[in-house]
């Protein structure tokens, strides 16, 4: 069953291609994003500490969002398949998730990122702002995301390019242009 996790920055298409992935290898997908976002409207003791870090495009302490995947992951429902989107998303959350990984035997068989230049994003988000709602598409908090990317996150690459289980992939296109090139490049990859 597939592991994988896309590793891309706000914009990319994280939430469209893992819905679709997961659907295509039949494992479920795990949006840490919407995760928190549920934990917020449900007023949880998580979602109002996490709240005001996703209202201002920051990211929310790696200790919660550590406990809240890892819950998900290993709770009461054990998951031997997943893809996950916007987690990890800084060096410590990939440490741990690793450890972790390795002593549950949960290791990610790839990491895929979706190369997208800056302005098709920012043209992406304001866009998705209009329609969607969400509080932290407008063009401010959309820059501090990207910054918080570039800065936070960005720098997960060569650590999974280190594992050799980095994925690059042209996130521009047509949705179902880019869901054929992430599976012809998932192809040659075994994964019982
Ligand atoms: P996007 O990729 O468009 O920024 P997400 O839905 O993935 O949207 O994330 C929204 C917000 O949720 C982030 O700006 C951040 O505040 C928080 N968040 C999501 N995943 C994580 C994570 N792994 N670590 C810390 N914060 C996170």
């Amino acid at each position: 069953m597939l592991r994988a996790l896309l590793l891309a920055p706000p914009g990319a298409g994280k939430g469209t291609q893992g819905e679709r992935l997961a659907q295509v290898y039949g494992v479920p997908h795990l949006a840490t994003g919407d995760l928190l976002r549920h934990h917020v409207a449900e007023a949880t003791a998580l979602g109002r500490e996490a709240k005001g870090y996703m209202d201002r495009g920051e990211l929310v302490p790696d200790r919660l969002v550590v406990d809240m995947v890892s819950d998900r992951i290993a709770g009461a429902q054990q998951l031997a398949g997943f893809v996950l989107d916007g987690f990890p998303r800084t060096l410590t959350q990939a440490r741990q998730s690793y450890e972790w990984g390795r002593a549950k035997g949960r290791t990610f068989h790839a990491v895929i990122s979706l190369q997208v230049p800056e302005d098709e994003l920012v043209r992406r988000l304001v866009e998705r702002g209009r329609s969607s709602g969400r509080t932290d598409d407008n063009e401010e908090t959309i820059r501090n995301r990207l910054a918080v990317y570039a800065e936070h996150t960005e720098p997960l690459l060569d650590f999974y390019r280190g594992r050799e289980i980095l994925l690059e992939v042209d996130g521009t296109g047509t949705v179902p242009e880019v869901t054929a090139r992430i599976g012809g490049a998932l192809l040659p990859l075994a994964f019982p």
